[in-house]
């Protein structure tokens, strides 16, 4: 098939390289501000199945695929599986308990009524693997417990940071690699609903080792791309199998921040990302992206600049969680972060920078392609290439350069067009039969979807370097 170049001095306006993610909630459920969020820059749409029932998700995927009709975009859904949270038990204070630094507190595997002594944590896997001198880190690291004795039903452990404790809160156990499945009996439920409705992509939250991305292929065999999200420190340890066998990469940032040192993420993101890229698998930044939008329109200048930062570690999407989820300004928080994705890409410096983050020639076959096909369109002054027939993995090789010149796939495939709006770079435009569409016609659809110059000049490359 042809590849078809549009040559125009300047860069089409309405083209979006780096991708946004939006995660859906009570803040976001209707069909107007899910269309909204979408109009304002949305690519992607988060289902969180740690919260809501399968009926709001329902009525959250149907609003997603009303609002790509009418926008006329592809939009990927992603189903996020909660995974193995671990969690404690109950206080008989429905108030929770406040707990002082250097004072002795029990976990135990059986049901407990939770006091300031002790209190539940059903979770065995933990008391089987648990090391002396290791950490017990409760609601997202607020509080955390030094293990003194391990037994098989108790472990004995002393207040390192105190504070006020709230029934079921989350727990980490950072130092402690846990046998534990990556997918539970709830997610197992989870999985097979968000299969029947047909998202893009399903999240394995809490994923340790490649063998947990093995796990889940083999249930979803094919009908949603895998994200791995990464947020264990034996992820990190894993990373490259890990990637190597997951379709996109997920850097959770919530959880991770928890369970390594917060001076630890940073370099970690880095590394991640530079990884995902050498490989072609598109790699999303997430969690605390622009949190004080939760609560005000208008962001910090370090969060403004942690999402500028990720665009320029070569990250393909940047990621909203409570921000569109459960916040007051769902929309801005989109257009905000959309306005600092454009911003970021449109600096001179840009391409060159996160070029430096070399990366090799690749391994596919596709990559060999893809670089002739660039060679041709640098020496054409392009600014878009256009694939008629495009295929994921042209996309992700496309992707990898994080090229200036963006690509415009066309399919007939209605779940691949859908999956490549996560992928940097790359505009998927679905058509009803690829064979129809000549080559006038295609950059006229380009122009249309790219905001390009009519006057912008188009060049066919040789059939064989497709
Ligand atoms: C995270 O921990 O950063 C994350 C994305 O997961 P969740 O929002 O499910 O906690």
């Amino acid at each position: 098939m042809n590849q078809v170049i549009i040559s125009e001095k300047v860069m089409p306006k309405k083209i979006r390289f780096g991708k946004v993610v939006s995660t859906l909630g009570p803040a976001s459920a209707s069909e107007e501000a899910i269309t909204a969020l979408a109009t304002s820059g949305a690519d992607m749409f988060r289902l969180n199945f740690s919260h809501g029932s399968h009926e709001e998700h329902s009525g959250r995927i149907a609003h997603v695929r009303s609002a790509e009709e009418k926008i006329g975009n592809s939009i990927s859904i992603v189903a996020d599986l909660q995974g193995p949270k671990l969690r404690i038990g109950t206080f008989t204070d429905q108030n929770g308990v406040s707990l002082d630094e250097n004072a002795t507190f029990t976990f135990h595997l059986n049901k407990i009524p939770g006091n300031t002594d002790g209190v539940t944590l059903s979770h065995p896997e933990i008391f089987k693997a648990a090391k002396v001198g290791t950490d017990i880190l409760v609601d997202d690291g607020r509080l955390r417990f030094r293990i003194d004795s391990v037994d098989k039903d108790t472990l004995k452990t002393t207040v390192i940071t105190g504070g006020r404790v709230t029934q079921r809160k989350g727990v980490n156990t950072p130092g402690i690699d846990l046998p534990i499945s990556v997918i539970t009996k709830k997610d197992e439920e989870d999985l097979q609903y968000a299969l029947s409705k047909n998202v893009d992509w399903i999240a394995l939250s809490f994923v340790q080792r490649a063998e947990d991305v093995r796990q889940a292929k083999k249930m979803i065999n094919g009908r949603a791309g895998i994200i791995a999200k990464i947020e264990k420190p034996s992820a990190v340890e894993n990373i490259e199998s890990i990637i190597k066998e997951s379709d996109a990469i997920m850097v959770a940032r919530g959880d991770l921040g928890v369970e390594i040192p917060p001076e630890e993420v940073p370099s970690t993101q880095k590394k991640i990302i530079k990884m995902c890229r050498q490989e072609g698998k598109p790699v999303i930044v997430a969690t605390h992206m622009l949190d004080s939008m939760v609560d005000s329109p208008y962001p910090t200048r370090a969060e403004v600049s942690d999402v500028a930062n990720a665009m320029y570690d070569g990250a393909d999407a940047v990621m909203l969680s409570a921000e569109t989820a459960a916040g007051k300004y769902p929309n801005e928080s989109v257009t905000m972060m959309r306005r600092i994705v454009q911003r970021s890409v449109r600096e001179p410096g840009f391409f060159d920078s996160v070029d430096q983050l070399s990366i090799d020639d690749g391994h596919r076959s596709e990559d060999l392609a893809v670089s002739a096909i660039h060679k041709k369109a640098e020496q054409d002054g392009a600014v878009a290439i256009i694939a008629p027939s495009v295929s994921w993995n042209l996309a992700v090789s496309h992707a990898r350069r994080r090229s200036k010149i963006p690509l415009f796939g066309i399919t007939a495939d209605k779940d691949l067009a859908r999956k490549l709006a996560l992928v940097w770079g790359v505009v998927a435009i679905h058509v009803k039969d690829v064979s129809g569409v000549h080559e006038e016609k295609l950059a006229g659809m380009v122009r249309e979807r790219g905001g390009l110059d009519t006057s912008a000049t188009i060049t066919v490359l040789d059939s064989t370097q497709a």
